[in-house]
């Protein structure tokens, strides 16, 4: 505030002062025909300006300005001299001039300037001789019109002195602008938000014009002035070009608007190019910088909206991952992990299906896990479908319109019209043991982060696999038995105590060679561990899946028969007894005690029942061999 009226108190000295200069000399001819107007408008003069020929002249005795009367047809040239001598004479003396030519009159009267008081041009009255007024009224006259003359001098500085005022005042506003976008610009964190608020900036800064963001990647969905970079044709293509060559470009169109191309880009990376189109008379070359500034921040607040949604990404990607490892090593079992892996890809990639297939001994991909009905247990050969791409190039694969580019037929695609695919291998000890396929009926849906995402995931669940293919293997070496790949007598115990939890009633089968100790002695070892094979082999095919055959211990074998009672244990036993008579080689032969329980007896336990078969074998060795006993219930 101070500073404006300090500048108006100077305005006004520098008024009373100022004037008219050689450098104002290109001027003085608007300036001189301006103050004409003010002048006939404030004197009363028009009679005498209707009869009076005027004419101004500069210091060269150059006629700046015409006013005035039109010289009668014939005296023009009259009238031309008597000015010019009048001129020329007037422009060396402060005094006004006469000269007379023919009938004509003319009186060269100096206009001085108002500080040294030399003369800056000359009015000269041209008239009839008959007519002449005398020098001092049209001293009159002049001096009035230098009055008028200085008032437009000052309204033109005046008039200059707004504009500048209203100049700085408007560059003030869209400074302030600037500073406002550049900062809300700063204060975006999503990318996408960066692009809006630089667009909205961009109209408020300049309103005629109009604004397009080209982008390279990605798509702002809605809005229809950021659309993507294409590279058609560039040499005539500006946006392009600016892009390519990383520098504002700029053209004028047809229809005279101007148009001006400047990429978006940050430190590490070009994102698209901003293009912005004014009518020229709206556009000042002045305004330059302010609008590259702009588009230098927006790149550099897009980069950094970018990388903080990339870096949030990841850290979300990180914890998921974290999370599904987590929860796939608490389960060791395979059917388990699968489910789980199901329901987490789906909720991960907001899929509508998943299927996970695992390939089988006999080289078939079998659906374990999926959340469509009828695909689950579906078997395919390994080269079927994208399961079979999969299981070739053992690499991940991605598909973003399967409409589109039917590379294979897929059941999977077709039962569900799916559009989108992303699919992954499991990999176990270097080996494809399965796949895994994420779809979604859009098309376009899954992006190449998801890809990247899937891939890390199904390496996960790869280490889960392995994870309970070991533990499983493991298990079945604790609870099988070496020799006779029957299971091992903990083994047994636990399956009983099991079934006696939940069954009604079982039984136990308990074997033993007869006399097995002359078997060895006569044959050695290495054939009386044969023969025990051969025994366990008999007892083996002697029985159902859900029975459970141990080795109880040296050479005596048990199965236990769930849910079996003891007359039904007693044919088993009685084919087991006659098998091996038959099978073995040399030829040994069994004997055996059998023993049930159920739940009417009052104590249920392994050990009673375990007694009771014993009983009953040692009664069978006493009844000679080679039979069966059964025993009491336990
Ligand atoms: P029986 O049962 O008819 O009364 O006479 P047996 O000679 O078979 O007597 P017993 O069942 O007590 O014999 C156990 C013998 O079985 C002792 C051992 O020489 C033999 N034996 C135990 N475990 C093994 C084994 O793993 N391999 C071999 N080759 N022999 C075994
Ligand atoms: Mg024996
Ligand atoms: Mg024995």
């Amino acid at each position: 505030m101070m500073e404006r009226e300090n500048h108006i108190a100077d305005c006004d000295l520098w008024f009373s002062t100022a004037d008219i200069t050689d450098a104002d000399e290109p001027y003085l001819a608007s300036l001189l025909t301006e103050s004409l107007e003010l002048w006939s408008d404030e004197a009363e003069i028009h009679p005498f300006l209707q009869s009076a020929q005027i004419r101004f002249y500069g210091k060269e005795g150059d006629l700046l300005c015409k006013a005035g009367a039109v010289p009668p047809a014939g005296t023009e040239r009259d009238a031309e001299q008597a000015a010019e001598l009048a001129a020329q004479a007037g422009m060396q003396s402060v005094n006004p001039v006469r000269s007379e030519f023919g009938s004509l009159l003319a009186i060269g009267i100096p206009l001085k300037r108002r500080s040294e008081r030399s003369v800056f041009a000359n009015i000269v009255f041209i008239m009839e001789l008959s007519e002449a007024r005398s020098e001092a009224e049209l001293q009159a006259y002049a001096l009035h019109y230098r009055s008028c003359f200085y008032r437009a001098f000052e309204g033109m500085f005046v008039k200059d002195m707004m504009y500048q005022q209203r100049m700085r005042s408007k560059e003030a506003e869209h400074r302030d602008k600037l500073f406002l976008a550049v900062k809300r610009l700063y204060n975006e964190i999503e990318a996408t938000s960066v692009l809006t608020e630089m667009l909205h900036s961009l109209e408020k800064l300049y309103p005629g014009s109009e604004a397009h963001l080209y982008l390279s990647q990605d798509y702002v969905d809605g809005d229809d002035r950021v659309r993507p970079l294409l590279f058609k044709n560039t040499a005539h293509d500006i946006v392009a070009q600016a892009f390519l060559e990383g520098k504002l470009t700029k053209e004028t169109e047809r229809d005279g608007k101007i148009r001006l191309a400047v990429p978006l880009a940050g430190k590490q990376a070009a994102y698209g190019v901003l293009c912005m189109c004014v009518r020229s008379g709206e556009w000042d070359e002045s305004e330059l910088p302010a609008f590259l500034l702009l588009a230098d921040t927006a790149g550099s607040a897009f980069e950094n909206a970018k990388l903080y949604e990339q870096s949030n990404l990841l850290i979300n990607e990180l914890r998921l991952i974290n999370e599904m490892t987590k929860r796939l090593n608490q389960s060791l079992q395979l059917t388990e992990i699968f489910k789980f892996a199901t329901g987490e890809l789906l909720s991960i990639f907001e899929a509508d299906y998943c299927c996970v297939l695992q390939l089988n001994d006999s080289k078939e991909f079998i659906v374990k896990s999926s959340n469509i009905p009828t695909m689950t247990s579906e078997k395919f050969t390994p080269d079927y479908g994208f399961c079979g791409i999969v299981y070739r190039t053992r690499e991940p694969l991605i598909i973003s319109d399967y409409w589109n580019s039917r590379v294979v037929t897929s059941r999977l695609m077709d039962n569900t019209g799916s559009r989108s695919l992303i699919a992954a291998p499991i990999i176990v000890k270097n080996e494809v043991v399965g796949v895994i396929l994420v779809t979604h009926k859009l098309p376009n849906f899954f992006s190449y982060d998801n890809y990247k995402l899937l891939q890390v995931m199904s390496t996960h669940i790869g280490l889960a696999v392995t994870n309970a293919s070991l533990h499983a293997e493991m298990r079945r070496l604790v609870i099988t038995d070496n020799l006779t790949g029957l299971h091992a007598r903990h083994y047994l115990n636990e399956q009983i105590q099991r079934r006696q939890r939940k069954d009604d009633f079982g039984s136990l089968v308990l074997v033993d060679i007869d006399f097995f100790k002359q078997v060895n002695d006569t044959f050695g070892h290495q054939i009386g561990d044969r023969i025990l094979v051969q025994v366990s082999n008999v007892i083996h095919s002697s029985i159902r899946a859900g029975d459970i055959a141990a080795r109880w211990g040296g050479e005596e074998l048990a199965v236990y028969l769930p849910g079996v009672r003891a007359e039904q244990a007693l044919r088993i036993a009685e084919r087991i007894r006659t098998h091996v008579a038959l099978e073995t080689d040399p030829q040994v032969t069994v004997s055996c005690g059998v023993a049930e329980w159920s739940t009417e007896n009052e104590k249920i336990s392994v050990e009673s029942l375990f007694y009771c078969a014993d009983m009953a074998l040692y009664e069978a060795k006493n009844k000679g061999r080679n039979c069966i006993i059964v025993g009491g219930t336990a």
